[in-house]
This record gives C-alpha cells, structure tokens and sequence, in this order.
C-alpha cells in the first residue's frame, strides 16, 4: 500500500507511522468537564465508511498527515496536511 504524501509523493505505508484517528486534533480545553475529556479520551467510533487518521511521515519528511480512508476497502480518499486542517477549523 502506498500514500500520496503532499511534500514528497507517493510513498510506501512503511514509512509512515498511524497514530489513531484524525479526532485527537479536537483536544478539549484543558478547563473542559470531565465528560468532555472521558468522551475525548475514551469513546471511539469504528463505523463502516470514510475514517480520518493521523499519521507521521516518519521515514519521510517528518509531516503530520490527515489521511481520509474508507474503512471497509481501505481506499485512500485524500492525504492533507495537519497544519492546513487545524488552519481550517
Ligand atoms: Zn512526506
């Protein structure tokens, strides 16, 4: 499998690293209620479909990634940078 970095091109799954789902860029305010955290921490959904992920380009250019898969084929849908979506949100 490959991913389609946006600074350095197509390169192989192995240089990457996933560290979970694209969510964690969401962190609460550190003053938020226990709820917010709990639900931050621990509740995860694993629904069939388009799934955003967090990886590292490890081996590569040392980028955060924003990756969008479809969980059931594992096609990739987009690759972006984590800076560029924090800037959007
Ligand atoms: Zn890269």
């Amino acid at each position: 499998m490959r991913l389609p970095c946006p600074v350095c091109g197509e390169r192989d799954l192995r240089e990457f690293s996933c560290v979970g789902g694209a969510e964690i860029l969401d962190r609460p305010d550190p003053e938020a209620a226990d709820a917010a955290w709990d639900a931050y921490l621990h509740l995860r959904e694993n629904a069939p479909g388009e799934a955003r992920d967090l990886f590292y380009h490890e081996a590569g250019c040392a980028s955060w990634l924003v990756v969008t898969r479809n969980r059931t084929t594992h096609e990739i849908l987009g690759v972006e940078l984590a800076r560029d979506v924090k800037a959007k949100a």
